[in-house]
């Protein structure tokens, strides 16, 4: 227990992990604007000397690496990891999360869309007890509409299937060497930080931030991967989209039974049933209804296989006594 609060009364020692994807014409620009705010830190004894920027290279094509490379040789507080290819900015952040040391560890996108001011102001509400510190937009003004209306969009509809997640939050946020560690038994596949770093729980707090625009180069994420990110996060999850089929099936068997409640009626009390007719319709009706509903079911199963091949963390300890 001393051990810990001593800790946070010394300095700490924080990395700023920063995914890379085909960055070399802002990257010269982020390691200053890093390194200013570090130092200053640094200067201030709220950070240890040995912190520093943890650039995870995500396979560009471009001179991104060399450039890592040689800033690492230039400044002792720059640091690098090569990922084998490009696997994606969930990825080679997760990537950076869990090689990167420290007390405590923010990470940021390459572009300077995020504020580096408040990497100070999350290192005070680390420092005053927090384990996770969320970054959030505090306006879209430099975004487009267009941008702006599909954001909106995605967080409603992730909020709708029940996936904890924090409102115009990116991936700009801090995160406790405890939250680290728990993060790093999640063994999923489907990486989706968004929604997997609310389920760590501990405490947190929100830091707002005004988001600028892209300081060099342009945006690695055209509507098709946005679009893949979105039904991701959701399938990552949440099983709502499979009970819902579940209720779609429901219904349709029902409404199956009453449709052949009509035709039967039309065979047997009217006389404008066709020859064949009843004996078409009812069989179809009947069978394409229970087969939804079979199909519904199998899903619930199917749901729960997911979950449980996820094979989660179930809980982590906060404190003990
Ligand atoms: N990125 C990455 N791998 C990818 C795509 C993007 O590491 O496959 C990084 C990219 O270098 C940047 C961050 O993820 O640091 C966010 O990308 P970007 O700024 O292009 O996204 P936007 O802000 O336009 O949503
Ligand atoms: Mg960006």
């Amino acid at each position: 227990m001393n051990e810990s609060e001593t800790t946070k009364t010394d300095p700490i020692q924080l990395s700023v992990v920063v995914p890379c994807y085909n960055e070399e014409e802002v990257l010269a620009q982020t390691t200053a604007a890093l390194s200013q705010v570090l130092e200053s830190m640094v200067a201030q004894g709220k950070i240890s000397a040995d912190s520093g920027v943890f650039y995870v290279d995500d396979g560009s094509k471009d001179k991104t690496w060399n450039l890592i490379k040689q800033t690492a040789h230039e400044n002792k507080m720059i640091h690098g990891l090569k990922l084998s290819r490009n696997r994606g900015h969930q990825v080679a952040l997760l990537a950076g999360l869990l090689n990167a040391p420290g007390d405590a560890i923010v990470s940021i996108d390459a572009d300077l869309q995020d504020d580096v001011q408040a990497i100070e102001k999350m290192v005070d509400q680390f420092l005053a007890g927090s384990d996770i510190v969320y970054g959030v937009r505090s306006q879209r003004t430099t975004d487009t509409m267009f941008k702006r209306i599909t954001a909106r969009g995605f967080y409603q509809c992730l909020a709708t299937m029940g996936v904890d997640i924090i409102y115009d939050h990116a991936d700009f946020r801090l995160m406790s060497r405890r939250a680290i560690d728990a993060l790093s038994q999640y063994s999923e596949a489907n990486i989706f930080l968004r929604g997997m770093v609310p389920q760590i729980g501990f405490s947190h707090t929100i830091v707002y931030y005004e988001r600028a625009e892209r300081a060099a180069g342009e945006s690695k994420y055209p509507l098709r991967k946005m679009l893949s990110f979105a039904i991701e996060g959701i399938t990552s999850f949440s099983t709502k989209p499979l009970k819902w089929v579940g209720a779609l099936g429901l219904l349709v068997c029902l409404l199956s039974f009453v449709l052949t409640g009509w035709v039967l009626f039309i065979r047997f009390f009217t006389d404008m049933s066709i020859p064949g007719w009843t004996s078409t319709i009812v069989p179809i009706l009947f069978f394409s209804g229970v087969q939804l509903l079979c199909l519904s079911v199998l899903g619930i199963y199917l749901g729960k296989i997911y979950m449980e091949v996820k094979s989660r963390p179930r809980f982590f300890t906060d404190e003990t006594v």
